[in-house]
């Protein structure tokens, strides 16, 4: 049996870390078995869906590599097809026209609550002689088998038992004439051949409807994995309002595709202790019975961490890549500066997302705004400013720009100046970059490059002297 799997998202909202879970543990499972996996666009609710869920199902499925082997297949594409097997099913008794109105539903459902029973259809309308009725307004409603039992074996959860008797005569097309969800996603799993279905908890409930539908049609069932559901941070359950984030935000915030792919496989699925997974491990070792059965909880601690592994141990040339994208929405332009690559290798190991490393990036390629306060008060004061002078005529003189060579002129300049190496570190850091925190400073004199240094070191020292008034007596000390 060649395994063959769907991604079936409602186009109805934002692609959050739920569905996209649904979809990479779908095919993966494809993958593993060099099966096909399939992408259809479930979209007959024509009210909820819209054109704008579907591309960014689209873009957040080709960002994330999840590529499909067929369709994309939209049911709204595929409605002939459904009524044409409904008006076989009304032919061979499997499914009749209902006549009942709202109201008489209604009624029907309020009495059976006030006895303390489960409200259902009670299937008045299954029996009737359907040609003398010449009221047009009707749904149709699947011939649900009274009695018996349906079972299924869940690969996540086991044996699934369901009675018949408490499931209703399911309504398979609206008044509209538009057959409904559950009777599609039947009709779609049958035709496209697929051989297993790996959907959220929440089509639990579904699963023994589409089941009988399916054996009405003598169809083969295929096998059922259904994952129990996300939490959010608090513990709570993940809201589509509140916490599912369009799956593209994390790709404009800095997170690579890895990294997220490598956080949502281990979002319900474990293999022993391990944390880190490439694409091709998953690959290799993705199988449903290590999905848990619990719920597993949304935790932003651990997919920074993620990304930060992955920014540094990808090869350079395929982050710095990615990280153009976010350079350009810092709006920084990279031809008044360094090469990134070089830019890249002194930040990646300090910074969690690609948009952290753009925004670190900034003093290279642009002077920066003003000095950070705290940075002043600490380090350009008048006490500093012989050291600066010093910097300026030393690093004036440098002929061969050589990092090595930054490095041991600061090293000299803190023994002969007789101040902490650190200290002159820190100084030249508020004076390159505007505040306290930067890599190796020999490293970023370097990159910035001598002119620009210069400048930056006259700009420090012309800082100072506003702020005090005797630089003359200053220079004497
Ligand atoms: N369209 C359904 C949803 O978005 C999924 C249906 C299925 O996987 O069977 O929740």
């Amino acid at each position: 049996m060649k395994v063959k799997t769907r991604f079936a998202p409602s186009p109805t909202g934002n692609l959050h870390i739920g569905s996209i879970r649904t979809a990479l543990y779908s095919w993966l499972f494809a993958r593993h078995y060099n099966g096909k996996f399939v992408l259809r666009i479930e979209d007959t609710d024509f009210e909820r869906s819209d054109l704008k869920s579907v591309k960014s199902i689209f873009s957040g499925l080709e960002w994330l590599g999840l590529n499909w082997d067929e369709g994309p297949y939209f049911q709204s594409k595929r409605l002939e097809r459904y009524k044409e097997v409904i008006k076989i099913m009304l032919e061979k008794g499997n499914a009749y026209k209902c006549f009942c109105s709202l109201k008489k539903l209604e009624d029907e459902r309020t009495k059976q609550i006030s006895k303390g029973e489960k409200p259902r259809y009670s299937g008045i309308c299954r029996n009737l002689d359907q040609r003398n009725v010449l009221n047009k307004n009707y749904v149709i409603r699947f011939k649900n088998p009274i009695s018996g039992k349906v079972t299924f074996e869940d690969k996540i959860r086991g044996k699934i038992v369901f009675q018949n008797e408490e499931l209703d005569d399911l309504i398979i097309q609206r008044s509209n004439g538009i057959p409904t969800y559950n009777f599609c996603v039947v009709i779609d799993d049958l035709d496209m051949k697929i051989t297993h279905v790996i959907r959220g908890e929440d089509h639990i409930n579904n699963t023994p409807r589409q089941i009988n539908i399916l054996k009405s049609l003598n169809a083969q069932i295929p096998i059922y994995a259904h994952v129990s559901m996300i939490l959010n941070e608090e513990g709570c359950k993940f809201s589509k309002r509140k916490d599912a984030l369009n799956i593209l935000e994390y790709y404009k915030d800095g997170f690579l595709p890895e990294a997220l792919l490598n956080y949502i496989i281990r979002l319900g699925w474990s293999y022993g202790n391990q944390e880190i997974f490439s694409i091709s491990e998953m690959q290799k070792l993705f199988n449903l019975k290590q999905i848990s059965k619990s719920s597993s909880s949304i935790n932003m601690k651990k997919l920074f961490w993620l990304n930060k592994y992955y920014i540094n141990n990808l090869p350079l040339n395929y982050i710095s890549n990615l990280l153009k994208y976010h350079i350009n929405c810092e709006n920084i332009n990279l031809k008044n500066g360094p090469n990134l690559e070089s830019v890249l290798i002194l930040l990646r190991n300090r910074c969690h997302t690609l948009k952290e490393i753009a925004q670190s990036s900034r003093y290279f390629y642009e002077e920066f705004e003003d000095f950070e306060k705290s940075a002043a008060d600490q380090y350009l004061i008048p006490e500093n400013y012989v050291i600066l002078k010093k910097l300026y005529e030393n690093i004036k003189k440098i002929s061969i720009w050589k990092n090595e060579t930054l490095s041991t002129m600061i090293k000299n300049k803190s023994v002969k100046l007789k101040t902490q190496l650190r200290k002159i570190s820190m100084l030249l850091r508020v004076v390159l970059t505007g505040n306290m925190y930067s890599p190796n400073i020999s490293s970023i004199i370097f990159l910035i490059g001598k002119e620009k240094t210069l400048l930056r070191l006259k700009r420090a020292m012309v800082f100072i002297e506003n702020n005090i008034n005797d630089i003359n007596h200053l220079e004497k000390k």
